[in-house]
C-alpha cells in the first residue's frame, strides 16, 4: 500500500474494516474499492451548533434535529391499524415519534434510556411536537464525548438497515472515513476540472473538496466544497450532452429548406386569422434557421395549454411544403387528430394546400385513396394517430415530422418517423404542452434543442381558481347553474388512480347520479367519460358535449389532453387534493378557451396535508405554467413529473434539480464557451475533458453506422 494510491485499495484491507465488513459493504452498497467510500458524499452533516431544543420548535413542517433520550417506546393498535408510539426527551420538554412501518424491527433495536440524535419533520398534534418516521442515530456516551471534543461537523452516511444491526452503523462508518482520510495526499485526488476554471471559480482544489464534503471545518467550507461537487457534477453532465450533440450534428445530415415561398407566404399574409404572438414568431424563427442548416432538426417546441402552438405547427409544414416536402401532424388520440384536421383544413380551405387524414377508423377504399395521393406526393399534409406511424404509410417525400402532446409518445416511435424518409431523416419537431422546468428540460433533453412559447395570445381572461370543501356543495352547484343559464358548459372531473379504479368509478357513479338530481332531464343533459367505456360509447358521448348538446361533461382524467371546447368555461375538479400539480394545471387548461370569464373550482378534503395545500394555493396564485412546474419539482422532485418518465432523469450525487438550477445554467455556460473555443477538446488543457467524452465519441459512431 506504500506506493499505490490509497484508492485503488481494496475496502477489506482498510482499518476498521476487515473481510466481514468489507462483504457487507460490498453487498449492501456495492463498494469495492476505497474510492468507492471517498466517493460516496454523506447524505448530510450534524452540525453540533445546530441542535433545536425541543420547546423552541415552532414551525410546522421544518426539519429539525434535536438531541435527547428516548425514554418511553409503546405498540399503539386499533383494529389492523398499528403503530409504534416513542416519547423522546431533552432537557427543554418532550416530543413524540411515530413510526408505522418497520415496526417489528425497531421494537427489536430501539433502546430505551439510549441517548439519540433525531432527525426529522416537525409536525404538531394536539400542541405535541411529533416526528414521524425519524431519522435516529444511537450515541454511546464515549462517542459522544469523543464527538464533541473534536468534530463539530460530522458526516451522516447513508447507510442500510443491515449495516446498523451488524455493527457497521454512522460512528463506525465516520471512523473508517477519517483514517482513510488521513492517508490521503493531494496527489491521490486528481483533478477532473481544467486549472483555470478551478483558479476562475475560485474553488477548493479537488484534494481540499473532498476533505471539507467529508469532514468540514466549518458550514462555510462545506458549503463551498459542496458548491465546487455540484458544478462538477452538472458541467459534466451538460458536457457529454453538448459534445455528443456536436458530433450528432456533424453526421446527420438533413434536408436544407432553403425558401420561405409562395404558401408560407401567402397564407401568412391572406389567411392567418390573428397576429402572432411575439413568442410565436421567435420560436418560427428559431425553427426557420434549423431547418435551413442541412443538418436534421429535433427540435421540442414548448408552451403552455392555449398559447398556440397548432399555427406554428401549420406554418413550420408551409415552409416544408415551399420547399418540395410533404409533412405529418401525429397525435395520440383520434379526438385530438380530428380536431387538428378539422382546425387547419379550415384555415386552408382557401389555398391550393392538401391536407389528408388518417387514423386506425380510416379503412377500406378512403384508406386506399389517402395512401395513394400520400405516396404520388399529391397529398401535401398529413393529419393522423399513431396509424401514420405504420409500414404500409409510405411518402413520396417526407421532410417534416410533428407530434403533438409528446409524454405518450416514445422514442421507439419517434425511430419509426425517421425511417420514413430517404436520404435522410425527416426534420422532428415535438411539440408538448407539459411545462417542463428549464433546469430540467436543459438535462432531459440533451438530444432536442428547445423552443419555448412563453407568452398567450392577447385578450385571454385569467382562469379564476377557487378551492372548496364539502360544505361548500350547494354553493358550487348554485353557481353552475347560473353559469348553464347562461349557455356555458361545465366539466365534472374525478380522479382515477390505478389502484383503486374500482372505487374511482363508484365515486364518478355515485357524483353523476347527484349530479342528476339537481341537474334533471330532460332540461339537462350530462354525458360521462371514462377510461372503462368502449370507443365508440365515449365517442358519442364526447360528441354531445363538443356539439352543445350536453351542458355537463362527467369524466375522469380521459379529457386531460388537448380537448377543446371553447364554450366550457368552467372546470370542477372532485379530490383535487388526490391531484399531482401538472395534472390540476393541465385539466384547468381545458377551460378559459373562449371569450367568457372561465372558473377551476378545486373541490377539497376537509383535512388538506401540507403538500396537497401548497399544490392548491398555486394553482389559486398562478396560471403560468412554468411556474407551476416549479413547484411541482420542489415538491415531487424531478423524477415524478410529468413528461419526464420516459426520457429517464440522470441520478446526481449531490447537485440537486429543484435547488440548483442556477449552478446548473452556469455549468451550461461555461460547457459551451468552451465548445465553442476548442470543440474537438484538443487543447492540452481540456486533456481530462477529452477523456471524460471518448465513452461518448464511440457511441456516436455506432450511432452514425446505424442511421
Ligand atoms: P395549444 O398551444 O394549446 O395547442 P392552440 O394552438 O390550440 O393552443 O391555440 C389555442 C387557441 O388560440 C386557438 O383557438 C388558436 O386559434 C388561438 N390562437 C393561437 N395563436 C393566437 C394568436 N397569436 N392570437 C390570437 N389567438 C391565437
Ligand atoms: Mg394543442
Amino acid at each position: 500500500m506504500q506506493f499505490g494510491n490509497p484508492l485503488d485499495a481494496d475496502i477489506e484491507y482498510l482499518k476498521g474494516v476487515g473481510p466481514v465488513r468489507a462483504e457487507l459493504l460490498k453487498s449492501e452498497l456495492g463498494f469495492y474499492k476505497a474510492r468507492d467510500l471517498v466517493y460516496d458524499f454523506p447524505a448530510r452533516h450534524v452540525d453540533r451548533s445546530s441542535f433545536t431544543k425541543i420547546s423552541q420548535v415552532t414551525e410546522e413542517g421544518s426539519y429539525i434535529q434535536i438531541i435527547g433520550q428516548l425514554i418511553h417506546v409503546e405498540l399503539l393498535s386499533s383494529g389492523k391499524a398499528r403503530r409504534l408510539r416513542g416519547v423522546f426527551k431533552d432537557e427543554s420538554g418532550s416530543a413524540e415519534f411515530v413510526w408505522f412501518k418497520n415496526i417489528r424491527t425497531l421494537q427489536q433495536f430501539l433502546q430505551i434510556n439510549g441517548t439519540y440524535i433525531a432527525y426529522g419533520r416537525a409536525t404538531f398534534f394536539n400542541h405535541k411536537l411529533n416526528i414521524a418516521h425519524p431519522e435516529l442515530e444511537l450515541l454511546s456516551e464515549e462517542a459522544l464525548s469523543a464527538a464533541e471534543q473534536s468534530v463539530r461537523i460530522f458526516p451522516v452516511y447513508r447507510s442500510t438497515e443491515k449495516l446498523n444491526q451488524r455493527g457497521l452503523d454512522g460512528k463506525v462508518r465516520r471512523r473508517i472515513m477519517a483514517q482513510l482520510m488521513e492517508k490521503l495526499q493531494p496527489i491521490h485526488i486528481p483533478e477532473p476540472l481544467p486549472e483555470y476554471l478551478v483558479e476562475r471559480m475560485k474553488f477548493y482544489s479537488a484534494y481540499e473538496t473532498i476533505r471539507q464534503i467529508h469532514f468540514p471545518d466549518n458550514q462555510e467550507k462545506l458549503l463551498k466544497a459542496e458548491k465546487r461537487l455540484k458544478f462538477e457534477e452538472f458541467f459534466f453532465h451538460q458536457l457529454r450532452i453538448l459534445h455528443s450533440q456536436q458530433i450528432r450534428k456533424q453526421i446527420i445530415k438533413g434536408y436544407s429548406f432553403k425558401s420561405i415561398g409562395e404558401h408560407f407566404n401567402g397564407f401568412y399574409k391572406d389567411y392567418l386569422p390573428f397576429d402572432l404572438t411575439g413568442a410565436q414568431k421567435r420560436v418560427l424563427k428559431e425553427i426557420r434557421k434549423d431547418l435551413g442548416l442541412g443538418i436534421q432538426m429535433n427540435r421540442l417546441l414548448q408552451g403552455d395549454v392555449g398559447s398556440g402552438k397548432t399555427i406554428v405547427a401549420l406554418l413550420c409544414m408551409l415552409m416544408a411544403l415551399d420547399n418540395g416536402f410533404q409533412s405529418c401532424l401525429v397525435a395520440p388520440t383520434e379526438i385530438l387528430a380530428t380536431q387538428h384536421y378539422i382546425g387547419i383544413s379550415e384555415l386552408l380551405k382557401d389555398t391550393p394546400v392538401t391536407v389528408g387524414f388518417l387514423s386506425g377508423s380510416i379503412k377500406g377504399k378512403a384508406r386506399a385513396a389517402i395512401l395513394a395521393s400520400l405516396a404520388s406526393g399529391e397529398l401535401h399534409i398529413l393529419i393522423g394517430t399513431h396509424a401514420v406511424l405504420e409500414d404500409p404509410v409510405v411518402f413520396h417525400k417526407l421532410g417534416l415530422a410533428i407530434t403533438d402532446e409528446q409524454h405518450r409518445f416514445g422514442v421507439a416511435q419517434r425511430a419509426r418517423l425517421w425511417k420514413k424518409s430517404q436520404p435522410y431523416p425527416p426534420h422532428i419537431l415535438v411539440m408538448t404542452a407539459t411545462p417542463i422546468p428549464r433546469t430540467l428540460a436543459m438535462t432531459l433533453y440533451g438530444d432536442l434543442d428547445i423552443s419555448v412559447i412563453d407568452e398567450l395570445p392577447p385578450g385571454r381572461q385569467a382562469i379564476q381558481t377557487t378551492y372548496k370543501s364539502e360544505i361548500y356543495r350547494g354553493e358550487v352547484i348554485e353557481f353552475m347553474k347560473k353559469q348553464i343559464a347562461e349557455g356555458r358548459q361545465i366539466y365534472v372531473v374525478y380522479p382515477l388512480i390505478e389502484e383503486s379504479e374500482k372505487l374511482d368509478l363508484e365515486n364518478l357513479q355515485h357524483g353523476f347520479e347527484k349530479l342528476q338530481v339537481h341537474f334533471p332531464a330532460p332540461d339537462f343533459q350530462i354525458s360521462v367519460v371514462h377510461g372503462r367505456m368502449k370507443a365508440a360509447d365515449k365517442d358519442w358521448e364526447m360528441k354531445r358535449f363538443v356539439e352543445g348538446t350536453a351542458q355537463i361533461m362527467v369524466a375522469t382524467t380521459v379529457i386531460e389532453v388537448g380537448v377543446n371546447v371553447p364554450n366550457a368555461s368552467v372546470m370542477v375538479i372532485e379530490n383535487s387534493e388526490r391531484f399531482g400539480l401538472s395534472q390540476l394545471h393541465q385539466l384547468r387548461g381545458r377551460v378559459g378557451r373562449g371569450a367568457s370569464q372561465s372558473y377551476c373550482i378545486l373541490m377539497t378534503n376537509f383535512k388538506l396535508t401540507e403538500d396537497a395545500r401548497l399544490r392548491l394555493d398555486t394553482m389559486r396564485r398562478t396560471n403560468n405554467g412554468f411556474e407551476i412546474a416549479e413547484v411541482d419539482l420542489e415538491i415531487r422532485g424531478p423524477g415524478a413529473l410529468e413528461g419526464t418518465q420516459q426520457s429517464g432523469i440522470p441520478e446526481f450525487k449531490i447537485a440537486n434539480l429543484a435547488r440548483d438550477g442556477r449552478i446548473l445554467q452556469y455549468a451550461r455556460e461555461v460547457v459551451l464557451s468552451i465548445l465553442d473555443k476548442d470543440p474537438e477538446l484538443n487543447l492540452p488543457e481540456h486533456r481530462p475533458l477529452k477523456i471524460a467524452v471518448t465513452k461518448d465519441l464511440k457511441e456516436a459512431e455506432k450511432w452514425s453506422n446505424i442511421s
